[in-house]
């Protein structure tokens, strides 16, 4: 039985790659210096790199293996993992290891061949490595096979043995990354080299696509895994070699492997000449256990299927739409000659330039000039998501309806390979093309629990029906919380590398404290470990025992902290707040009539400062207008009363001001919340959301410096250093970079719209949520979901547990349980009972958040067969935590659905 194709990624990201989109005029500028060949553009200067060589995204365990190279020159352990993992994997046992495939066809020819011989192969081969060896290739590719067009047409390969004596019989699986061979081809041609006395050598680089192509196509096989099917095809050869930067996904290296002791000796004999010694080959010790780690994970089921998706429907997409392309094994290779017919010379060059130039796009023409007319649009490994694949495949097809603009090129220098080639212009007239996906690509992943039904139903009893007691490895998609679990980007992790520890002043901290100055605008700069803890510091210094402190909703921890120093909270938020059937638009702003009142009731003395929250998170991540910050700061001005912002979810703020605030429409992102900050004396901030980072929290004063001063020395005794807040220098590096990321337009946007479709997806489907959708979440109404199930049986708590069932995805209560008892003894029964989606930043794709749409639209069409919790153990504390439930006998829901809700009893 062949697996289903996955719904979405078997993983996520763990680190991203940001990407750069250049302007227009910078492409021009760049494909002219570049002398219109894109060979010549650096990733920099690409928005998407279209190539499948070393770029693909390692997994977390591969970037840990890259940490711990044995460097040894002789005996090195990476050498022992790697020939262990090519022995379990590919059923080799002896294995010489080469800097790459350019090492391991060296090391093969001069063991094997010589000058003036013809070596027939299923391959052609864009880089011909024979040639300058005066070694002809001679095509026996069965040129009739619709299917497996990488098979050798028998009768040719016996005709060109018997003409001339070959030194061996080459094969590679995917012949020239666009011809699968059957395993039953490649057993024959093994079985007709081995009647001849011919070694069968092949190149197992694209070994798991062409497993897939055997696990799909081929009668008989479709049962057979593709780790099976994977060993079966590499040991059909006598020799195998393997490129480490294709499906091992290293970024270089490569072996040579046989189960023949007196062949693998003339590899190391000549090895020492050519690459290094037999236990590194030319290559670093931890690119060895990079491979190690791939190869073990190269053949798991679910990423295979998914990889393979990926490349039907971004081929699909483009022969749908008429583009002319030859099927690759990672990707579609464009004709440029039917794609360009009026470019007579290189329309592949052509191409090439005109896509850069309209779309920011490289497809890059490798190899010998004068093979083919192609032009490969390969997809680097689990490196993009359907999102941008498809804009992608966009980009070309609107190329390709304009085409009759793309200038051909004039050839300036010549040369035998692409890659020499340069060429002058006009720049073509074309209509750019823009993207609208998340500006990262996936540097590393993470895999993520694949589950069943069953193991899901024991977690969740096990769990005792609490989504903060599963295992987070019995979790698929995790929508428990967006703090703390962001994908660091590459250049944080750099940062993070790069930075010098020390207790007294690091330039991480000159770094961050820059950082916050440039998007601020504010002049002190304490970190902290967390949000919380810049709250307790910022009431010590700024309450007095018995002064009220007014806020917009009350987050938990910052509501603690003024309590503890002695202070009284008082809401004055906007009413609709608290409505979650309101479609106002800025839930967040403070109702100026309310602190008005207070003034008059209290007198300004007695009001410690205002605590401002931006997109204020309990509220469902709700905005503050402009006009609302600029008319409180006013009112506090008058009244000489500080304004203190949690600016945890600022930008978040800046960007719902930038999209639904029309004279901000075309205002930068980081432009608004520096006007923001201006409205306000001072911040706290939980570094662990906008911050892009894995922990850290931040307290900034404006412009006073008793303050500051007075926070200073609370910072000594509760936090560490006055310069590092107990953070050591790698965080504080992090955290710097994480704040000039943050206020990138296009992330903040591909953040925000990704809960703004997940609620579509939602509300088409009739699910209620609350509205409008919020920055960083997406609530699920529970009371409109399961209106049968009274409050006191908990709905939301209920319905949380039954989207992890149903889904594998981890949602929150917020609601019944969360709220807790009141002095009687008596839930509070809140208005809002709701079940939480959080989403982490740059974690998950578009297709991980469809699934977890369709699961919960699934239970929404039964919802009448849900019934309720009952407490079989409830802490007195803040019991949403370490609370324990069992259902309800489904007795109590016979209602059918849409009944109105109980009420209150
Ligand atoms: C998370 C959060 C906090 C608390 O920050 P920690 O870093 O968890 O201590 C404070 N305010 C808001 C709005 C938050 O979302």
């Amino acid at each position: 039985m062949t697996t289903p194709v996955p719904a979405h990624e078997p993983h996520k990201a763990k680190t991203v790659r940001p990407i750069r989109f250049v302007s227009l005029d910078e492409r021009k500028r760049n494909l002219t210096a570049a002398h219109f060949n894109v060979f010549n553009l650096t990733p920099q200067q690409i928005s998407f790199d279209m190539v499948s060589y070393g770029a693909g995204a390692m997994s977390q365990e591969q970037l840990a293996g890259q940490l711990i190279g044995d460097e040894a020159y002789a005996g090195a352990r990476n050498f022992e993992n790697m020939s262990g993992a090519i022995t379990r994997v590919l059923g080799h046992t002896y294995v010489c290891p080469t800097h790459n495939t350019l090492g391991s066809v060296k090391l093969l020819l001069h063991a094997f061949a010589s000058s003036g011989q013809r070596l027939p192969s299923n391959a052609r081969g864009r880089i011909d490595l024979h040639a300058p060896r005066g070694i002809e290739l001679v095509d026996v590719r069965d040129h009739a096979e619709a299917v497996f067009t990488g098979n050798f047409d028998l009768a040719a390969l016996e005709a060109a043995i018997g003409a001339s004596r070959p030194p061996f019989v080459g094969a590679q699986a995917f012949a020239d990354g666009q011809h699968p061979i059957s395993l039953g081809n490649l057993r024959a041609a093994r079985a007709l080299a081995d009647r001849h006395g011919l070694r069968l050598v092949l190149d197992v680089s694209r070994v798991v696509e062409n497993a897939w192509y055997i696990q799909r196509f081929e009668p008989g096989m479709a049962d057979r895994s593709i780790a099976e099917l994977v060993k079966l095809t590499a040991k059909s050869a006598h020799v195998i070699m393997m490129d480490g930067a294709q499906d091992a996904r290293a970024n270089t290296g490569g072996f040579l492997a046989t189960d023949n002791p007196a062949d693998h000796e003339r590899f190391i004999n000549d090895i020492v000449v050519f690459e290094g010694l037999h236990t590194y080959g030319g290559m670093a010790g931890r690119t060895m256990e990079v491979i190690a780690r791939g190869l073990d994970e190269m053949c798991d089921e679910s990423t295979v299927q998914w990889a393979m998706a990926q490349t039907e429907r971004f081929t699909a997409r483009l022969r749908e739409a008429g583009v002319p392309i030859e099927r690759g094994c990672d990707g579609a290779y464009v004709q440029a000659d039917r794609f360009l017919p009026q470019a007579t010379q290189h329309p592949a060059h052509a191409l090439a330039c005109a896509l850069y130039l309209s779309a920011g796009v490289r497809a890059l023409v490798p190899g010998l000039v004068g093979r083919d007319h192609l032009l490969p649009l390969q997809i680097p490994r689990l490196a993009m998501s359907n999102r941008q694949l498809d804009q992608v495949a966009d980009a070309v097809i609107a190329l390709h309806a304009q085409r009759e603009r793309i200038p051909a090129l004039t050839l300036e220098m010549d040369g035998q390979w692409h890659d020499a080639l340069r060429f002058g212009s006009v720049l073509a007239d074309l209509a750019p093309f823009a993207f609208d996906c998340e500006p990262w690509l996936v540097h590393t992943l993470e895999p993520i629990a694949i589950t069943t039904r069953e193991q899901r139903e024991r977690a969740i009893r096990e769990a005792g029906w609490n989504t903060f007691l599963l295992r987070s490895a019995d979790v698929t998609i995790d929508l428990l919380t967006d703090s703390g679990t962001t994908a660091m980007s590459s250049v944080q992790w750099a940062a993070y590398d790069a930075a010098v520890p020390t207790p007294a002043t690091s330039s991480a901290y000159l770094e961050f404290a820059a950082a916050i100055r440039d998007t601020y605008g504010y002049q002190y700069v304490l970190p902290t470990h967390q949000g919380r803890a810049a709250e307790q510091i910022l009431s010590e210094v700024m309450i007095r025992p018995g002064q009220i402190v007014p806020g917009n909703m009350y987050f938990t921890t910052t509501k603690v902290h003024q309590e503890y120093a002695g202070g009284v909270f008082a809401d004055v938020i906007v009413d609709e707040a608290h409505d979650p059937t309101s479609t106002f638009r800025w839930k967040g702003n403070i109702d100026l009539a309310k602190l008005d009142a207070l003034v008059r009731e209290h007198g300004a003395a007695q009001i410690a400062y205002i605590s401002f929250e931006l997109s204020v998170n309990m509220a469902g991540g709700q905005p503050v207008s402009m006009d609302n910050l600029r008319e409180v700061y006013a009112w506090s001005r008058q009244h000489g009363i500080a304004v203190m912002f949690d600016a945890t979810r600022a930008v978040e703020n800046a960007y719902l001001i930038q999209k639904h605030d029309l004279r901000y429409r075309s205002t930068h992102v980081k432009d608004i919340l520096r006007e923001i900050m201006l409205y306000g004396d001072g911040a706290t901030v939980s570094g662990k959301k906008d911050y892009l980072i894995n922990i850290g929290g931040l307290l900034t004063f404006k412009d006073n410096a008793a303050w500051a001063h007075a926070a200073e020395a609370k910072l000594r005794i509760y936090e560490g250093g006055v310069r590092d807040g107990g953070l050591p220098a790698a965080d504080l590096a992090a955290m710097a970079q994480g704040v000039r990321e943050m206020v990138d337009d296009r992330y903040i946007r591909a953040r925000v719209e990704q809960a703004v479709r997940l609620a579509g997806w939602l509300k088409d489907a009739g699910v209620p949520v609350v509205e409008p959708t919020g920055s960083h979440a997406v609530f699920v109404d529970a009371r409109r979901f399961l209106p049968h199930v009274d409050q006191d049986e908990y709905p939301a708590q209920r319905l949380a547990g039954e989207i992890y069932v149903e889904t594998g995805v981890r949602p929150m209560e917020r609601g019944n349980v969360s709220k807790g008892r009141d002095r009687d003894g008596n839930n509070y029964r809140p208005a809002l009972e709701l079940v939480r989606l959080t989403l982490s930043r740059r974690v998950y794709s578009d297709d991980h958040l469809r699934a977890v749409a369709d699961g919960i639209i699934r239970l929404w069409q039964r919802r009448n067969q849900i019934s309720g919790l009952r407490f079989v153990y409830e802490p007195r504390d803040l019991r949403f935590f370490q609370g324990r439930f069992e259902p309800l006998p489904a007795a109590s829901v016979a209602q059918p659905a849409g009944v109105a809700a109980t009420g209150q009893r």
